[in-house]
Formats: C-alpha cells, structure tokens, sequence
C-alpha cells in the first residue's frame, strides 16, 4: 500500500457550555499517534473573522496534516472523534473536510481568506465541497464545514504557536489555581519569545479561560521549545492531563488586511480604513469614545471602547487628522447605523490644532486686552496697539503612530506591540517529544 497524504479539516464541535475543538483535537492526535500515523506538519489553529455573531469565542478551527497507508482508517476514526466529543445538545454544528493532496490548491486558500474577514454562507461552502467533489461530513446545519475548509485551505505569511494545556475530566468547571506571580515571572524571563499571558497593567492572568471548557492554561509565542520551557515555569497544584502545541495565525493580524469601502460595507466584516476625521470625538455612555471618519465622500461611525485602553487617545483626535482604522462591522441598531469597532487606529498626518487668541504685547510679553468690539487690543502695561487676534498653534496630546487596545483587551487574531515588525516563516516541523505530550 502506498503513503498518502491527508489534509483534515474540523470545527464547530464545542459550545458555551462546554467542550473545545482544540480539546478534540489533542485527544484524536494521541489516538492517531498511537495507530502510527505519521504527522506532517503541528496541528493548525486558524482563527477566522471574529466578528462572525454564531461563534462561541474566539472562531478558531483545526485542520492537520498526515501520512498514512490507511486513509480511511483515519477518516472514520476522525468523523467517530467529531461525534464523540462534540457538545451537540448544546448546539454545536460540527463540520470535517478531508482533502488527500500534499498541497493546497489556491481556490482554498482564498476562500480561507475570505473568511478572515467575511461571512461565507452556508450555501457558499457546500457548492464549493460539491464542486471540488470533496469528501466532507457533518452533523446539524454544516455551519461547521466553513471553519473545516478554511483551516486547511489557509496560508500562513506570517505564524505564531500557542501551548494548550488540558485538564482532567474531574477538573472540568472548576475554579483554575495557578500562581499569578509565576506567570509573571515566566512573562518576563520568556519576552519577546511568549507573549499575552500576563496583563501588567492590571496585574491579572490573561492565559486561562474561566468557563468550563477543558483548557487549563495557554501560551503564545514565536516557537515550539520557548512555549515548552515557558509551561515548564507556571506554578500550580493542578496536574493536567497533557498540552498539545499548534501553528497558528494568532497575533498576527490577518483578519485586518483587507481595505474596506465604505458604501459597500456589509455588517459583520473585518477590515481597514484610511479616512479623515470629520469632527470632534464624543465620550458616549460608560466611557467609549464615539467619531466619525469619511473616505471618497462616504461617512462612518467608529467607536472606541473603554475597556481597550485607547480611549484617552481617540479623543484626542480632531477634524482633518488622517488615520487608518482597523475592526469589525456591527450591524446598524435602533440607535446607530453601521459602526466600526475599533480594534487599532494608526494616525498617518496630524492636522495642526490652533486657536485664535488675543495677541501678546513683545515688548512686555504680555497678553493684551480687549479695546471693545471690534476696536483692536491694547498692552495694559506700554500701551502698545494691535488690530487682530493672533492664530496659536497648540501641542497635539496625540502622535503619528499605531494606537492598539491593552493585552487584556486583544482578540486572537490582534497583533501584539511586540511582534509589530516581527514575521515567521518557512518553521520547520520537528517531529520531537515537544508538541505533544500526555502527562499520564
Ligand atoms: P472556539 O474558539 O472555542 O473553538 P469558536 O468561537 O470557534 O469556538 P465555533 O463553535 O467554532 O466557535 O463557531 C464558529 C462557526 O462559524 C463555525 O461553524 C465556523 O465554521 C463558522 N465560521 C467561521 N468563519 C466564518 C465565516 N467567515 N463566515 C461564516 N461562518 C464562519
């Protein structure tokens, strides 16, 4: 029998009330692992637009890459995983591709693209698997297949890893115990190696879920051993069952490449804008900052959110500054029209703030006083005379540079300041003891 190479896509197999596809996938790479299939590659973790509204978090699916003589064997063990440990009662809608080629061809890869930032319809996905004759499976509305497809048609530019750690069943629910200050500590000695774990500003965890799911702890980071010695660092009485490290596009930006229009914005996309401010921001209602930026004559309204961190600097912004704003499209309310949610802004060209003040006697350096309406200013001091108000250029509070929300508030996909000028490419895969590991 000869070696074939087998791509496999899944997603949507968890809900808010439990479960995780990445938990799936750490438990079908041990089975897999243990009938000898030979991996190709670290299991991808690719997140997708995340202002989707059906995603339970982060719209993160998985796709890995195999070798086998037995291809169905794997398939079937595969769809049996999916159906075993998806939380359907809850309303999961798991989706599986398989796709036996050793590489990709570029239609998936830009259907992948696509839903970086995009909403693909269900309907979309399925004359795509039909018109490619590709071998799928699903359970519920298919809304799963989206994610399965585009986990192994996506393409990475740039990657970054992420360590996931698991807990026992007996765990599940419960309150995680892990020492803050070695999280800290492990921040620090791993930095710029490992990133996201620890907000200092607020002095809290930021690598470990609360909910029910099954991952214990996660860390992201450039590479396979920094993310292997960091998980060596955390301080907890916990023993997890096992990690499993992924190839992932988190932080790295993807979804806010695209250039938005604003006339043809449709609700629920991600993307970029160049603009001008059109007038002063406003603070809204619990602090976010409201503005309005227009491109070839069409308008739109961004907010900035307080828990971002940015606010203080989005008000700052006056009429005529240039920027280039990334987020996500809500749909338009009772209240609002469409709205972009802020999740950078970048300011290309500040427009001078000035005011028109009395003017200043030279002699005295003093500020001179008002003669009446219309009837010029006066140096109380030396009497000296002047006609006009003079034009004041003020300091601007603000800087020609990239504005991102505080880690606490980064999604998956936000590019952490850290890794601003930083693009991995060409990893190779090491098949070590690293990647994968069951503590039992
Ligand atoms: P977790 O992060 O815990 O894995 P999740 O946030 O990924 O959960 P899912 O339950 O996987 O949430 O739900 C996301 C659903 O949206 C999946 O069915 C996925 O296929 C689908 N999806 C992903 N991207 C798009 C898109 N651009 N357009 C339409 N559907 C999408």
């Amino acid at each position: 029998m000869k070696n074939t190479t087998l791509n496999i896509g899944f997603d949507d197999t968890d809900s808010p009330k439990g479960m995780c596809t990445t938990y799936l996938a750490y438990k079908l790479v041990n089975s897999l692992k243990q009938d000898n299939v030979k991996f190709l590659d670290y299991p991808r973790l690719i997140r997708f637009n995340p202002n989707i509204p059906w995603k339970t978090r982060g719209n993160g699916a998985v796709s890995l890459k195999v070798e086998t003589k037995n291809p169905e064997k794997v398939k079937s063990k595969v769809i049996k995983f999916v159906t075993k440990f998806s939380d359907l009662k809850n309303g999961a809608n798991p989706g599986v591709v398989f796709y036996e080629n050793n590489s990709i061809p570029q239609e998936f890869t830009e259907l992948s693209k696509k839903a970086l930032w995009s909403l693909i319809s269900r309907s979309q996905i399925k004359k795509f698997i039909s018109k490619h004759n590709l071998e799928s499976f699903h359970i519920g509305n298919g809304q799963g297949l989206v994610g399965a497809l585009g986990a192994i048609g996506y393409q990475f530019d740039d990657h970054t890893f992420e360590l996931l750690s698991y807990r026992k069943k007996s765990q599940f629910g419960k309150k995680r115990n892990i020492v803050p200050s070695s999280v800290k500590q492990m921040q620090e000695k791993t930095y710029p190696k490992t990133f996201n774990s620890f907000d200092t500003k607020k002095e809290k965890i930021i690598f470990a879920p609360h909910g029910p799911d099954p991952v214990f702890f996660g860390i992201r980071g450039e590479d396979v051993d920094s993310l292997f010695d960091a998980s060596k660092m955390i301080q907890t009485k916990e023993k997890p069952v096992g990690h499993l490290i992924f190839k992932s596009n988190q932080g790295t930006g993807d979804h806010l490449q695209n250039e938005l229009e604003i006339d043809s914005i449709k609700p629920y996309s991600s993307g970029v804008i160049v603009g001008v401010v059109c007038g002063e921001p406003t603070i809204e209602q619990g602090g976010h900052i409201k503005f309005v930026i227009s491109k070839n004559g069409s308008e739109l309204t961004c907010f900035v959110y307080k828990p971002t961190g940015i606010t203080n600097d989005a008000a700052q912004l006056i009429k005529g500054d240039q920027i280039r704003v990334g987020g996500g499209i809500r749909r338009s309310s009772a209240k609002h029209g469409r709205v972009l949610n802020v999740e950078f802004f970048e300011v290309l060209k500040l427009q001078k703030k000035t005011i028109l003040t009395n003017p200043t006697c030279f002699k005295c350096n003093k500020k001179m006083k008002s003669k009446g309406r219309n009837q010029g200013f006066e140096c109380k001091r030396c009497g000296k005379n002047a006609t006009k108000k003079i034009t004041l250029v003020l300091p601007r509070k603000i800087k020609n540079q990239l504005y991102i929300p505080q880690s606490s508030a980064h999604r998956h996909l936000t590019r952490p300041r850290q890794r601003i000028h930083v693009t991995n490419k060409n990893t190779k895969f090491v098949n070590s003891s690293k990647w994968i590991s069951n503590y039992n």
